[in-house]
Parts: C-alpha cells; sequence; structure tokens
C-alpha cells in the first residue's frame, strides 16, 4: 500500500515486531548475527547497511519522489558521495555563488583529482550553454541561491545537460522536498544538508542524496559504503523522528516567513528583501517562497547596533531549525570570500539572512522592528524587553 509523503513520515513500518512501537527501535549495533555461512542476511555491518538508515533512506526517496535514497554524514558528504561518481578529466559546471564549503570541496580538495570546474551565473542559461565542454559530465545547481535568492530555471539547465549527456544535480536544502521536487523538474541527482529543514532542531549534521537510476544508485551506494560516510545508526534515527513534523514545521515557517518579507518591504530602514516569491521561474517550479529570506540594511553601519537590540534570533550560522536563525554573510559563510569579490557580489556588511522558526511571528516583527529602530535612531535609551503582554 502507498502512503501520502504526510503519511509516510508518520508511520514506522514496526508490523511483525514483537512490540508495535509508534518508533522504529533503535538498532545500536555495529554487526548482526548470521544464521547461515555465506547466506545473504539483509545487515550484517552497519556502515554497509543497517534498519535505522535503511527506514530513513526509504523515506528520504518517497519525499522526493525517487527510487533510492542515502543518508550521509552531512551535507557535504553527500556533495562529496555525488562528485565521487565522476572521474579524472571529468568537467563540471556549479554557479558562482555555490555555498561555501561545496566551492571549498571543489577547489581545495576535487581539482586535485584532476575534475575540472566551471563557475558561472546559471540564473543566465546563456552562461550554462558557453560553459560546457566535450568533457562535462555534471551541471551542479542550487536554487534558489544563496544569501541572495536568485533562482535557477531547473527544467532548461536540465535540458542542456542532458543535450550534452551529462548529468544535473541539485541541491534542495532551501527548498525543502515539500516547495521543490527536482527530480520530477528532469534532475537526476538530489542533494540535500539534511541539517537544515529535514531536521529542523538544530541539533545533529546530515546529508542526504536521492536518485532514480540504477546505475547511479549502485555508484552512489558503493561511494558510501566504500568510504564509510554513511550517516550514523544514532543520527538516522533521530534524524527519522524529525521527519514526522517536516510538513507542520515546514508550513509554519513559510507562512511566518511571508508575514516577515511583507513586513521587512515596507520598512523605511531596508533598501532591499531578497525572497523569491516574486520570481515566475520560481513560482513555475516550486510551491512557495520557502522559510529563508535575505534583506540589506540601508545603513550598513548600523548593523551591529540591529544585532545588539534582538532578543528573539539565534544570530548564527545554518538555517531551517524551529529557532529563527539570523545569519550575517559577511562575517560568518562568505567571510573567505575576498572583501572585493564580496562587494562586487552584493555581500556587504548590511547584508542579513534570516531564516524564519516557529515563534509567534508577531512577536518575532515585535523583535526585529525594535532593533530597526535602534538601527535607523540610534538612540542612548536604555535597552529593555519588549512587551508581549497584549
Ligand atoms: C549547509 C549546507 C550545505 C552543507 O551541509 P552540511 O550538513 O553542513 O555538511 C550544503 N548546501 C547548502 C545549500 C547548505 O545550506
Amino acid at each position: 500500500m502507498s502512503y501520502s509523503k504526510e503519511t509516510s513520515l508518520i508511520l514506522d513500518s514496526t508490523r511483525g515486531q514483537e512490540h508495535l512501537s509508534s518508533n522504529q527501535p533503535l538498532y545500536y549495533s555495529s554487526t548482526f548475527h548470521q544464521n547461515t555461512l555465506g547466506g545473504n542476511a539483509e545487515f550484517d555491518y552497519a556502515r554497509s547497511g543497517n534498519p535505522n538508515r535503511k527506514l530513513l533512506e526509504e523515506k528520504l526517496a518517497q519525499l522526493e519522489g525517487g527510487r533510492y535514497g542515502f543518508a550521509f554524514s552531512s551535507g557535504i558528504a553527500a556533495i562529496t558521495a555525488v562528485f565521487l561518481t565522476l572521474e579524472p578529466g571529468d568537467h563540471v559546471i556549479i554557479p558562482d555563488d555555490v555555498y561555501g564549503g561545496t566551492f571549498r570541496l571543489t577547489e581545495q580538495i576535487l581539482k586535485k583529482f584532476n575534475i575540472e570546474f566551471t563557475t558561472v551565473d546559471q540564473t543566465d542559461l546563456s552562461q550554462v550553454e558557453s560553459a560546457l565542454q566535450n568533457n562535462t559530465k555534471l551541471i551542479y545547481v542550487e536554487t534558489p541561491s544563496n544569501p541572495l535568492f536568485k533562482v535557477t530555471d531547473i527544467d532548461e539547465v536540465g535540458k542542456i545537460a542532458h543535450k550534452n549527456n551529462a548529468l544535473l544535480a541539485v541541491d534542495n536544502t532551501f527548498m525543502t522536498p515539500l516547495g521543490q521536487s527536482p527530480l520530477r523538474l528532469g534532475a537526476d541527482i538530489v542533494i540535500h544538508s539534511a541539517t537544515k529543514f529535514l531536521s529542523g532542531h538544530s541539533d545533529l549534521i546530515a546529508g542526504a542524496v536521492i536518485v532514480n537510476d540504477e546505475t547511479l544508485k549502485d555508484d552512489i551506494y558503493l561511494i558510501q559504503n566504500g568510504t564509510g560516510s554513511g550517516l550514523s545508526v544514532y543520527d538516522s534515527w533521530t534524524l527519522t523522528k524529525h521527519l514526522k513534523t517536516l510538513p507542520i514545521r515546514f508550513k509554519q515557517c513559510v507562512q511566518n516567513t511571508e508575514h516577515v518579507y511583507r513586513y521587512l518591504r515596507d520598512h523605511e530602514a531596508i533598501e532591499a528583501v531578497y525572497y523569491p516569491i516574486t520570481n515566475d521561474t520560481h513560482l513555475r517550479q516550486a510551491k512557495n517562497g520557502g522559510a529563508v529570506l535575505g534583506f540589506r540594511l540601508k545603513d550598513e553601519s548600523k548593523a551591529q547596533t540591529f544585532v545588539d537590540h534582538l532578543n528573539i534570533p539565534l544570530v548564527s550560522v545554518s538555517l531551517g531549525g524551529v529557532e529563527t536563525i539570523l545569519s550575517h554573510p559577511a562575517t560568518m559563510s562568505h567571510a573567505a570570500i575576498p572583501e572585493e569579490i564580496r562587494s562586487e557580489r552584493g555581500i556587504s556588511n548590511g547584508l542579513f539572512r534570516l531564516s524564519v522558526g516557529l515563534e509567534d511571528v508577531k512577536e518575532l516583527i515585535t523583535d526585529i522592528d525594535w532593533a530597526l529602530k535602534e538601527a535607523l535612531y540610534e538612540s542612548n535609551r536604555s535597552i529593555k524587553e519588549p512587551n508581549f503582554s497584549s
């Protein structure tokens, strides 16, 4: 029997077991007894496979509408596994604003193994086409991008890739499988940092790869088992439980983000808000704008004042948690980029990224409003807690 995404996330199959538990038991075991010598027991050694990772991987595949899911020890481990399906001499096209950790992986590690990378602005399809080479085997996309929420047309880039015998991989971390389904839009590989929305509780580091193709499945499994980068038993078990609330968490976070977007859009201290809800391409390929937005202060010298007067958001890297997280790309995720290139790309000190959590959105907006007023008027008033007693 086949369930909807939402129902299958909640049901852990325990039928046939002694106790019918609501959650799958934690099989905290590295090795499994074999009844028959040379027989083919489903599980023998936990790196190669175990019940907790298997259940999680089935749910990840179903979420993305794919056939095969794989859980990794981090988003970066998942991305590494995808790149390791390539051969020396292969060429890959990546976005010029790719996630910093992915850029470090390509520049400082994979280039040593003679895999070639070209960075382009993928929102401009002509740049993707002109970057193609005879040895291009993979086009790697992130949409919307970080931190300026630029949108790449997944379907069109997929057509370009396939016409040239290359594959399309999409890092779908920001939209989650509930907001955007790249496999249905023509992607061959979907990647997640499951650390973010899929886990949602800012407690574990995990990654996922989902594919449909049988050969790709075998390749990814060989790498997961052969490099030992699969997600641990315990984190697989925890992530499976966190997935049960993904639909309700994501729905509420998106709703809250839309409120914050409308509030920031009209604020006199704000120069620009970046949220893909007004982008036609995005609206064609995604169900909503997601739960992360960017905004830029008019006066970037007030960035610290703004942060000083916030009470609710965690000021931190990462996103997708139940708590609102405010990030400052210039000093956090993008600090390694030379200032000149950073400002060329619009990553100035006034730019913030907000991952909107599950707090009461009126309280959150009141908190941001207070801090923005302080940034606007920077007075010597003593700091008071905003009053939420209404
Ligand atoms: C966080 C993140 C990653 C890396 O994932 P980790 O779980 O931190 O290894 C990759 N891509 C995107 C878009 C991310 O936000």
